[in-house]
């Protein structure tokens, strides 16, 4: 197993996100788009220029994704809704949850255009949340509730399953997936979680169909096999490492955010680049991005 430790990692924007999540790279205008969840902020980054564009937004966004006809659309507390060039949020489709109970979290979109986006539960621990899909005609389907906190999403090369973490239960879960028909099934855990270091949180799959796996509070994205079988691990100088996604020439980088959120200032005073995007080759492509279709 490698070890890659900090040295081939770039800091790509050095940034203070409270909690910084969600990268997408949007293989149109080649920039990185990541959002800052507490923040409440979208950002736009542009590896050409290195510049680094933050659009301010009303509520939370717990992710975001281009759409197919132009433009960006964010989920939200209120639902899908398109990012207007003045940075308003424009409501597309409504979601009806309990904002006090929950919030938006993870969100992506399938191969076929529908935005897959999971709620959290506030207090961490009630297991009330779900896992919702919108698909194109705008309807939204619950896909799964019973969820504390809603994470990860990812999809095999071949469509056949779709990756999910439940965070706080601490284990990465796979289902068999139907893209033609966008159902789930056959529900499993793939990746046990529980010895750390840890929790699973956002996700990424390459093109060899291995599982790129942020570890909050892990100091780490590890790497595992299709089978769940630990490949690698990469350490980062930040303990609270949210997500990751492949972009760039060939999708040939990893982009991964990071979470300054409750730490303490002697916790800050150690990783003083916590909340910063980071970047690194892994050695391996990873697959293009969902455009929402809707
Ligand atoms: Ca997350």
């Amino acid at each position: 197993m490698l070890t890659a430790t900090l040295g081939s990692i770039d800091v790509a924007v050095h940034n203070q996100a409270i909690l910084g999540e969600a990268p997408i790279w949007d293989q149109q205008t080649q920039r990185l788009i990541w959002v800052d969840i507490i923040g409440k902020s979208i950002h736009f980054y542009d590896p050409a220029t290195e510049e680094d564009r933050a659009v301010m937004v009303g509520p939370p966004v717990g992710s975001v994704a281009p759409r197919r006809s132009g433009g960006l659309v964010a989920a939200t507390s209120e639902g899908i809704s398109l990012l207007t060039p003045n940075g308003s949020l424009d409501p597309l489709v409504r979601m009806a949850f309990d904002t006090r109970r929950s919030r938006m979290n993870d969100g992506k979109c399938d191969a076929l255009g529908r935005y897959w986006t999971g709620t959290m539960a506030l207090d961490h621990v009630t297991p009330d949340s779900s896992l919702y899909k919108v698909d194109p005609e705008l309807r939204v389907t619950t896909m799964l509730t019973g969820v504390v906190v809603s994470n990860g999403l990812g999809w095999s090369p071949d469509n056949s399953k779709l990756y999910y973490n439940d965070t706080i239960a601490r284990y990465v879960e796979a289902f068999n997936f139907d893209l033609a028909d966008g159902t789930i099934w056959n529900r499993r855990h793939l990746i046990d979680f529980s010895e750390g270091p840890g929790v699973p949180d956002g996700m990424a799959v390459d093109a060899e169909g291995c599982l790129w796996i942020a570890a909050w509070g892990g100091w780490c994205i590890r790497r595992y096999q299709p089978d769940g079988a630990l490949d690698r691990i990469i350490e980062l100088p930040v303990a609270k490492v949210t997500s990751c996604c492949f972009g760039g020439k060939d999708l040939s980088e990893l982009y991964v955010t990071t979470s300054r959120h409750e730490l303490a200032e002697s916790d800050l005073a150690r990783q003083p680049l916590a909340g910063s995007l980071f970047r690194f080759e892994p050695g391996v492509q990873g697959l293009p991005t969902g455009h929402f279709a809707g």
